[in-house]
């Protein structure tokens, strides 16, 4: 992390300097805001701290609740939602707190006992630098809290507020929707209050009063089958407590354990009866004694000694997807531009057993939450927001397609086959680890992601995939790290500079070339689309990356691109020079299978998704991929 840029500040570096127009409720609600968002569950509190960095947007977080989620809901983290927190500067914090899942077991009847069937490793190798890791939901949103109240902005959630309703005024720019807001504090119940926003999104889960008032309904189908999840304190003799594990009795049916942070918590999802057609969950009375008395006919002979119960849930399985992630109808996309969108439960609903629902709401608002903030800081047009649509309405379709195979094999009775050989839901697992790790999602070509022209030059940077960082060392100070760390949550693109063979960053050499256009040239993105009096890499982040070791390199002889001045002092920023990495193994070049003789560049998007992959001397397509999407700075 990087601070004192601007002069030496005291303290904690993550509380970041007050802007004047910080949040401040004094004189009530303001009348206008750039962003209302509705709900703040980790969609809306992903969403909000992204945006709370910005001074100049004025954002409002509204939810129906007195106060933040303190148990309950979701626990899973997948790789992805990790590889973002560290975006966040979050994840060392809850690589601390959490428990890591590197081990799942499958346990099935044999002669009237309960076996351990199969093993798996729950992220392969090689998958991310990240782990998979379980927490409560409360404590992820405490630490997207911490970032908005730290960030100049100060940005606090209304709680007591609930949106009602919303209409859309097309004729104008000027905070065209107008949102109903209503109290529910003790004392303001049902009290009134309306601002002007210039955007609107719907976070609030799947009973979204945002959806319904942009039209939209989810549709898909349910499994009529009641599940209850418990997070509790126990004794038990079942050996895998601390591991997470399936179990699958003879006739009792099915449960799920997970370890919790902690060292003694542990969460269960059990199976429970069975329901009709048009029956509700609620009509049957379940509470946690059924819960728990349905886990102990699954665990027998093993025994369940229940101390303390935490929180408990009973839920049917439903797998939905909205008609509407925003508020243009398909025939206007080429004339309006969104002003209200969804994100999270609000679009899609699946069941919990595939630990998705934090994570792809968390995705859903990382996508947007750079285009909101390129769009309101006017460095795009307003038309970029349709592509989180395009985007993200695909990756949910993914996820309910995925969730309801799943949820099948889940439910899936005690086969012969089961008995004999290794259960089919473990093998089922081991092939859909790449989609519980959260790394399916490819983007499709479009503005925001090249054609496949140029890949071949670094196959393992895959276009349209998460950037899947790698070991380097940084040059100045000889840092070992992950390149990918150095990606932070904001509206900052990146440029990579792989250097080809024999390429030290000597005047006359590729990177050299590249750095000393991407400077100068009029036609260089940077200088096209970095406003005057902006640090140069406000918008577009070069860094380069040689295939030397640190001590074969001088950091003084680099492109003077490399080495930038930035801030009231024009402080040199010495972090954007990195070098192989040869005490860990394989290299960046030999695990990314970056072309070792030609170098390549890589552009990665603000949200850590790799935009393109081109030749370092590809000027022309460099000038263009950016122009697509941004404008010009002048
Ligand atoms: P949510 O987390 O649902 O947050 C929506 C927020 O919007 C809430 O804070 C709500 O109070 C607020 N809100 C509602 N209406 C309005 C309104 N009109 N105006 C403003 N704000 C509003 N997932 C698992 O993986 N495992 C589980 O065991 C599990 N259990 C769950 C149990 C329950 C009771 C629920 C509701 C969800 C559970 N989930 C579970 C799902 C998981 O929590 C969600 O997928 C995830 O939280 C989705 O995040 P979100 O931000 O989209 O919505």
């Amino acid at each position: 992390m990087q601070y004192h840029l601007n002069g030496f500040r005291p303290g904690d570096p993550d509380l970041k300097a007050a802007a004047p127009n910080a949040h401040d409720r004094t004189n009530g609600l303001p009348r206008t805001v750039d962003v209302v968002i509705a709900g703040t569950g980790p969609a809306g509190l992903c969403l909000a701290a992204q945006l709370a960095g910005v001074p100049s947007i004025r954002t409002m977080i509204v939810d129906p609740k007195a106060g933040p989620m303190e148990k309950g809901q979701a626990d899973g983290i997948s790789v992805r939602s990790m590889e973002m927190f560290q975006a966040f500067g979050f994840a060392d914090k809850v690589k601390r707190e959490s428990i890591w899942i590197n081990e799942t077991t499958f346990w099935t009847p044999s002669n009237g006992r309960l076996q351990r069937a199969a093993r798996v490793q729950d992220v392969p190798d090689g998958t991310s630098e990240m782990p998979h890791i379980l927490i409560n939901q409360a404590r992820i949103h405490d630490m997207f809290l911490d970032i908005m109240r730290h960030s100049p902005t100060r940005l606090e959630p209304d709680y007591g507020l609930r949106v009602t309703d919303l209409t859309v005024d097309p004729t104008t720019d000027d905070h065209p929707v107008t949102v109903t807001l209503e109290h529910t504090a003790p004392g303001r119940e049902g009290q009134r209050e309306t601002v002007r926003a210039n955007y609107v999104v719907g976070c609030d889960g799947a009973r979204s009063n945002v959806r319904r008032a942009i039209g939209g309904a989810l549709h898909g189908d349910a499994a009529h089958q009641a599940w209850g999840v418990i997070d509790l304190l126990a004794v038990t003799d079942f050996p895998d407590w601390r591991v997470k594990s399936f179990v699958r009795s003879e006739t009792a049916g099915t449960l799920m354990i997970l370890p919790r942070e902690g060292g003694y918590l542990v969460r269960l999802y059990v199976e429970l009866d069975r329901l009709g057609e048009e029956e509700r969950v609620a009509e049957r009375g379940m509470d946690a004694t059924t819960i728990i008395d349905k886990a102990q006919r699954i665990f027998a002979p093993y025994t369940l000694d229940v101390k303390e119960v935490v929180w408990w849930s009973i839920y049917e399985v439903g797998h939905r997807l909205t008609d509407r992630f925003d508020d243009v109808p398909a025939d206007q996309i080429a004339t309006r531009s969104p002003r209200v969108m969804l994100a999270g439960d609000a679009c899609h609903t699946h069941s919990p057993k595939a630990g998705q629902g934090m994570n792809v709401s968390m995705g859903d608002t990382f996508n947007m939450g750079w285009k909101l903030i390129s769009v309101l800081t006017g460095r795009s047009d307003p038309s970029l927001l349709h592509s989180y649509t395009a985007e993200r309405r695909a990756a949910a379709k993914g996820l309910v397609e995925f969730d309801h195979e799943w949820a099948r094999v889940v439910g899936e009775k005690v086969s012969r086959e089961d008995a004999d050989t290794r259960p089919r839901v473990a093998r089922e697992f081991e092939n859909n680890l790449p989609f519980t790790c959260g790394l399916t999602i490819q983007y499709e070509p479009s503005a925001l992601t090249g054609g496949a022209e140029h890949q071949a030059l670094a196959p393992g940077f895959n276009i349209g995939k998460r950037f899947h960082s790698a070991p380097v060392v940084r040059l100045a100070d000889a840092k070992p790290m992950q390149l990918g760390h150095c990606l932070e949550a904001g509206m900052q693109w990146h440029l990579f500079a792989f250097a080809g063979a024999g390429d030290t960053g000597q005047p006359g050499g590729a990177v050299a070339d590249l750095c000393d256009w991407l400077d100068s040239d009029p036609a260089s993105p940077i200088v096209a689309h970095t406003r005057a009096g902006d640090d140069i890499d406000a918008v577009i982040d070069l860094r380069a990356v040689f295939q030397s070791g640190f001590r074969d390199l001088d950091y003084g002889a680099m492109p003077a691109a490399l080495r930038p001045h930035k801030g009231q002092y024009g402080l040199c920023d010495y972090e954007k020079i990195f070098c192989i990495d040869p005490k860990r193994g394989e290299d960046i070049y030999a695990q990314r299978g970056i072309n070792r003789d030609a170098g390549c560049l890589v552009i990665v998007r603000p949200d850590q998704y790799v935009a393109h992959v081109l030749p370092l001397a590809a000027r022309a397509e460099l000038t263009a991929f950016f122009a697509g999407f941004l404008r010009p700075a002048s």
